[in-house]
């Protein structure tokens, strides 16, 4: 079976307690490789070696950190087909999407190659003295990740700490850590110094709380849920560390009477269904105008229906299995809980049929009607295949409707009005808004969220400044 190791200070390394752990494929329980299951003194020793290479790293010009970020891109997409295989073992996503995945972390590592080249300071003159301003990187980071795009959220995290001058240890997901750890294996052999790139395995409240609590890491960088977030932020500030935080979400998607109802419900059906549902962004809550809810719903149920699931390996399948036994579980309550209330199964609500789906965590995408806040997948985050709709009458109440969420992730709204679109725009609380489109994520724009779905942000240049300090140089005349 393969064998990942560790990478501290430029070394393969077993974890120091000797502990081995198995991942197995989400799609038929088959054991894929067997994975180091690090200790604090791993974590330790991992950011001590970001610590001595610090000083290497971020004295290197910065044009000569591009050049090697982008070696680092191309031996990535050389790589692009075996890491994207390792992907769809581990967490089951369909082989097409993971190698999108895997070729998008290059784009995202020569990005900020290139930023890291625009790192400018300023020059302001007064009348006794003159002052320049410098941005410095901020030290060794510690970059926690999850599972259910561990490469791509690993990259916007590496990419521009490396571009800023930072070192890192990265702590991938404890059941999804092999995509990950190659990933940042061939941004090592780009020709880093050794400590430089480290990542280590292990269970987040231990080899995480480690990252987090430790004097040495002075940035955190996490994705994950809301409820470790809180954990690490509080954390962080026994050494007033710095935190991005991109946690949970419930996003809604608004259809306005306007709007190009094919067009939305095809939008609505592959961001409620996409990576099974499991995806920070995907679409969790839907609100329709009366007028066109029946039109609407018919067609989200027909394009849940034409979707192929199957093992993630198979050339023509749209869907994975989902990532755990829990996650399923979690599906499964959160519908059950929905009918209780009053929903309406239209499609879905269980597991598919057959032979081929008898060991998987498969479900079928779901789409339930008659939708109100009292049901738990309209409040909590399903991190399932499951689109509920509710109906509205006038765009207020469904901004308000949209608001009614401790979480401020993404918004979606399809309306062909311009003012329709700025007014719900303005009005959603949330970090990024998609009107017409069912996406948020560009690799040039901001990306991070508002009240308990995060903080800071990722991306664009916005992504290199959450690894800079600012200095003040202030001179005499
Ligand atoms: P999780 O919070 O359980 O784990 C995320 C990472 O944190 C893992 O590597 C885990 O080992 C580690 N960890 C756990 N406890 C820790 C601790 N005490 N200290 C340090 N590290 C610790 O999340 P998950 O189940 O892996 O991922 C799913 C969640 O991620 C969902 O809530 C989803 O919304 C969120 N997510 C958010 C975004 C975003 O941009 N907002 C993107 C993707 C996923």
């Amino acid at each position: 079976m393969q064998q990942s190791h560790m990478l501290i200070n430029g070394e393969e390394v077993a974890s120091s307690s000797g502990r081995v752990e198995i991942i197995r494929n989400p799609a038929n329980q088959q054991p894929v490789a067997e994975v180091a299951v690090g200790t604090r003194q791993d974590a330790r020793l991992a950011l001590q070696a970001a610590k001595k290479a610090f000083p290497i790293w971020s004295a290197t010009p910065s044009l000569k950190r591009a050049d090697l970020l982008h070696e680092a891109a191309r031996l990535v997409r050389e790589r692009a087909e075996e890491i994207a295989r390792l992907l769809t073992l581990e967490m089951g996503k369909p082989l097409k999407n993971a190698k999108m995945e895997v070729l998008s972390s290059a784009d995202v590592l020569d990005f900020y190659a290139e930023e890291g080249r625009r790192n400018f300071g300023e020059w302001i003159s007064s009348s006794h003295s003159r002052s320049i301003v410098l941005r410095q990187p901020v030290g060794v980071a510690a970059l926690i990740t999850p599972w259910n795009f561990p490469v791509d959220l690993l990259a916007w995290k590496v990419a521009p700490a490396l571009a800023a001058g930072c070192t890192f240890v990265a702590k991938p997901p404890s059941l999804a850590p092999l995509a990950a750890t190659e990933f940042v294996r061939a941004v090592c052999e780009a020709g880093l110094p050794a400590g430089a790139a480290n990542v280590v395995h292990g269970p987040g409240g231990i080899v995480g709380a480690e990252l987090v609590e430790n004097p040495i890491s002075r940035k955190i960088a996490f994705t994950g849920e809301t409820q470790t977030g809180r954990w690490i932020m509080a954390h962080a500030a026994a050494h007033i560390k710095r935190v991005s935080l991109e946690l949970g979400g419930q996003s809604p998607f608004i259809v306005c009477p306007d709007a190009d109802i094919e067009a939305a419900a095809a939008s609505a059906a592959q961001r409620a269904f996409s990576n099974m549902g499991q995806i920070c962004i995907s679409v969790n809550r839907i609100y329709v105008a009366q007028e066109v809810a029946e039109q609407f719903t018919e067609l989200l149920i027909s394009c849940a229906e034409r979707l192929k699931i199957g093992d993630g390996l198979q050339p023509d399948v749209d869907l994975g299995p989902m990532f755990s036994r829990k996650q399923r579980e979690r599906t499964r309550e959160h519908v059950a809980d929905a009918i209780e209330k009053g929903a309406e199964l239209l499609t879905g609500g269980r597991e598919p049929e057959g032979k081929a789906f008898e060991k998987g965590y498969f479900f079928r995408p779901t789409v339930l009607g008659e939708a109100d806040h009292s049901m738990r997948v309209m409040r909590e985050e399903t991190f399932g295949p499951v689109a509920p709709i509710m109906k509205f009458k006038t765009l207020e109440e469904a901004i308000a409707l949209a608001n009614d969420s401790e979480y401020g992730l993404a918004a979606y709204v399809f309306t062909n009005d311009l003012k329709t679109a700025l007014r719900a725009a303005e009005g959603l609380e949330a970090g990024g808004v998609g009107i017409n489109v069912n996406s948020v994520v560009d690799l040039q724009a901001p990306l991070g969220w508002r009240k308990e779905s995060g903080l800071g942000r990722e991306l664009g240049h916005h992504g290199l400044d959450a690894y800079l300090e600012t200095k003040h140089i202030r001179l005499g005349m």
